[in-house]
């Protein structure tokens, strides 16, 4: 059974001309990191918010998503507020607190567990992300990697189990944005937490991700293995992807998804 299930998802932004996502099909199981990839605007950010009902957006929508095989729609608001988190472009706008222990614990004050469990989990999760060093700061004092990284570990202590990621390391440099995605995928591995994230920074994710959906003007292209999509798309990516996608067939896969001719680069879905 699917996690999460998306189908014939169609949205359209109140005034605007053509629909953000038109017919998106795809299923997510327990456990998968998938990467969602589509040149800006082709609809990343409006599917990652109609996973997540607080902050989906308005307009018209038709289609079904399910989560645990029930309409998400209907989900439970404290059920959908804990399983499933979500993290933002700006770390700037998700921290609430001054100080970065309450910032921790803020969340799960909210979510009305015990004291001495609360305690319990925030040093489990200081040792985790190695934030020691942190723990007294006030947030504003954080440089935006440090921000990212402690909004991160709130989301973490709520125990979700689906994690999604709007391009969380937009604002992050190379160093922060690496040690960033290195968490995710420590998450995913000693957790067991399902993440999608919308990024651009492909090389790393790659590399880590079990799939990559592409999306393009609203519809997924492509829905498969980094690999069979690298393949797809460069000739000759038989060897180590990680080695591989620095060369020309990423910046391809980042940047000629503006489809030029009416042409599709990619056609085949596997
Ligand atoms: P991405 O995350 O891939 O950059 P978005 O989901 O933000 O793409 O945008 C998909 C399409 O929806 C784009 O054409 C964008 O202009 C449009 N769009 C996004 N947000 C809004 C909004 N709040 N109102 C109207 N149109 C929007």
């Amino acid at each position: 059974m699917a996690l999460l299930e998306s189908k014939n998802v169609s949205f359209h932004y109140p005034d605007e001309p053509h629909p953000a996502l038109d017919n998106v099909s795809f299923c997510v199981n327990e456990g998968d990191f998938i990467v969602l990839c589509g040149a800006s605007g082709s609809g990343k950010s409006t599917l990652l918010r109609l996973l997540k009902k607080e902050v989906s957006p308005h307009g018209r929508f038709s289609g079904d998503i399910y989560y645990n095989d029930q309409p998400i729609f209907k989900l439970d608001s404290e059920v959908a507020a804990k399983e499933l988190g979500i993290v933002f472009q700006d770390p700037e706008n998700q921290l609430v607190m001054d100080q970065v222990m309450e910032e921790l614990i803020f969340g799960m004050e909210n979510m009305g567990f015990s004291t001495e469990y609360m305690r319990k989990k925030v040093a489990e999760m200081i040792h985790f992300f190695g934030l020691d060093d942190l723990l007294e700061k006030k947030t504003y004092e954080l440089s935006g990697g440090q921000k990212q990284l402690v909004n991160l570990a709130s989301i973490l202590l709520l125990e979700p189990r689906v994690l999604l990621l709007d391009e969380p390391t937009a604002q992050l440099d190379p160093v922060a944005a690496k040690e960033f995605i290195g968490m995710l995928h420590r998450m995913n591995e000693e957790f067991g937490i399902t993440v999608i994230i919308a990024e651009h920074r492909l090389e790393e994710l790659f590399a880590l991700a079990d799939r990559a959906i592409i999306i393009d003007r609203g519809n997924v292209i492509y829905d498969s293995t980094p690999r069979n999509v690298t393949l797809q798309i460069g000739k000759n990516a038989e060897n180590n992807l990680y080695s591989y996608l620095p060369s020309p067939a990423i910046l391809y896969l980042e940047h000629s998804l503006n489809i030029q001719n009416g042409e599709l680069p990619l056609t085949v879905k596997e």
